[in-house]
């Protein structure tokens, strides 16, 4: 019988554990079969220019196209990949085909990949950021990696190396979930981020809480004196929108301005969005 006093109460033979461990091995074994069948697609959400509306990047997002259960969303399997390890190659995939997509997106629009603790302490993380960015032809500028406050929580000199390492390449590095975690201040002073995201749950709140507003007014001012741009994560309204600028806000992402979309929708928004600049068509033959 499994301990019944102490902090753990563990009970193997209780029919709902027992239905509950069940599930998350079928979810583990289908995991397996999903990365070696090709079942991932990644959605990109526009990120927008507060005052200017024009799109700057995309968050790469992962979608799982399960064969019965349809699709699953990333907060049921990415913490489940995270504990048995397979986020690592999942991850990898992820970021090489997000670079592979951006590098043939216009401009300067950028591509932001979220990085999970784990994936953050495997050693070869530098490789791959340099291997996937050398394979897809994506300027390092171009590319953005989200952390949490918890990838600098264990071990944090290392982690605190990995990160100078990576940005000393020029790509760009984003605190996620900005406010959610323990001590982001003191991870502020401990690393230059490129930028802060605002968690949605301090958005959410913009309108009814004056103390939501008052940590996210709190939040971008600390930013702007540190020159760190901060995006507002999960605007919907217009009442929310109208919010953020007016606190300051560099960068917009939220159903407001668009869902997660397929990687066809995004190369048509970008075609619609932004018109070619003349620059562009500098090095096209002149038409008779
Ligand atoms: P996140 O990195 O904080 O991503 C933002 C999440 O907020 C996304 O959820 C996005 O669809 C959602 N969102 C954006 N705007 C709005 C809005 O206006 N309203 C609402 N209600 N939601 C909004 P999603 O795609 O379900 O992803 C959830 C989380 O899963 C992500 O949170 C991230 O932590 C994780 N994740 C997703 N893809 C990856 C990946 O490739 N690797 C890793 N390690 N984690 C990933
Ligand atoms: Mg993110
Ligand atoms: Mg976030
Ligand atoms: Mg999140």
């Amino acid at each position: 019988k499994a301990k019944s006093n102490g902090r753990s109460t563990y009970c193997f033979f209780e029919p709902a554990m027992d239905a509950g461990i069940q599930q998350r091995r079928k979810l583990e074994i289908d995991l397996r079969q999903a990365i070696a069948g090709n079942q991932f697609e990644i959605y990109y959400q526009p990120q927008v220019n507060a005052g200017t509306e024009e799109i700057v990047g995309f968050e790469a997002l992962l979608r799982w196209h399960h064969p019965e259960r349809g699709l699953v969303s990333p907060a049921e399997f990415i913490p489940l990949a995270e504990e048995t390890g397979l986020i690592v190659p999942l991850g990898e995939w992820v970021l090489r085909r997000a670079c592979k997509d951006a590098a043939n997106w216009p401009g300067d629009v950028r591509v932001a990949v979220n990085l999970s603790p784990l994936q953050f302490r495997s050693p070869s993380l530098t490789h791959i950021v340099i291997s996937a960015l050398a394979d897809s032809g994506l300027s390092a500028f171009r590319l953005e990696l989200e952390i949490t406050e918890s990838v600098l929580l264990t071990d944090s000199e290392t982690a605190l190396a990995t990160l100078h390492h990576i940005r000393g390449l020029g790509v760009r590095i984003a605190m996620d979930d900005f406010g959610t975690g323990y001590s982001s201040l003191s991870y502020l002073r401990l690393f230059p981020f490129d930028k802060i995201k605002i968690d949605q749950s301090f958005i959410r709140e913009l309108g009814e809480s004056k103390d939501c507003a008052a940590i996210v007014k709190a939040v971008v001012d600390l930013g702007s004196s540190l020159g760190i741009t901060t995006t507002a994560e999960g605007v919907e309204t217009t009442n929310q929108l109208d919010r953020v600028r007016e606190h300051g806000c560099t960068e917009i992402q939220g159903y407001f301005f668009g869902k997660p979309l397929p990687l066809s929708h995004v190369e048509k928004l970008l075609l619609e969005r932004s018109p070619p600049s003349p620059a562009d068509h500098r090095d096209e033959p002149v038409r008779p």
